[in-house]
């Protein structure tokens, strides 16, 4: 279940005007269980019929970001981003590189760094983003399956 938090509701509460667009994204995202692109986004409004351009999307997403309703996830390789729901609970991600695979890891490994970069720096430290890369178990058998099927196809010269 999404927290209350992220509905159209809170929107008003921030202070984001709550348009019709803004509403269908986050609908999408409460729904979904792995972070979307963009595209991914406009596909599934489109789906429901809901009147969108592409740039509005990234306009909303944008928006919803800054304002710490979203989550953004660098997604390795072709510089695009995909959002979640930025959960009470903070979350990192591991992203695979060749099928953009994603999984949370529910441990945060900084939070103690944080507090001792704190006390350092005098900062009040307000978030930070780690995204970690990786070749998932599935994409790491398909390469070493595609670099023997290269091999083999190799001529072989005595
Ligand atoms: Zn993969
Ligand atoms: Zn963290």
């Amino acid at each position: 279940m999404a927290p209350i938090v992220h509905d159209h509701r809170a929107l008003k509460a921030w202070g984001l005007k709550n348009t019709k667009q803004r509403k269908a994204i986050l609908n999408i995202l409460v729904q979904s269980d792995d972070p979307l692109t963009a595209d991914e986004i406009y596909i599934r409004l489109k789906a429901e019929n809901t009147e969108v351009s592409l740039s509005t999307v990234y306009r909303a997403l944008e928006l919803l970001c800054a304002h710490s309703v979203l989550q953004s996830v660098t997604l390795s390789g072709d510089n695009r981003m995909a959002y979640v729901l930025e959960e009470k609970e903070h979350h990192h991600y591991i992203v695979c590189s060749r099928c953009k695979r994603i999984l949370p890891i529910s441990h945060c490994p900084l939070q103690a760094f944080e507090k001792a970069l704190a006390k350092e720096t005098g900062f009040v430290l307000q978030g930070h983003r780690l995204d970690l890369y990786g070749l998932c178990p599935e994409c790491q058998r398909k390469q070493s399956e595609d670099a023997d099927a290269a091999a083999a196809a190799l001529p072989k010269n005595g």
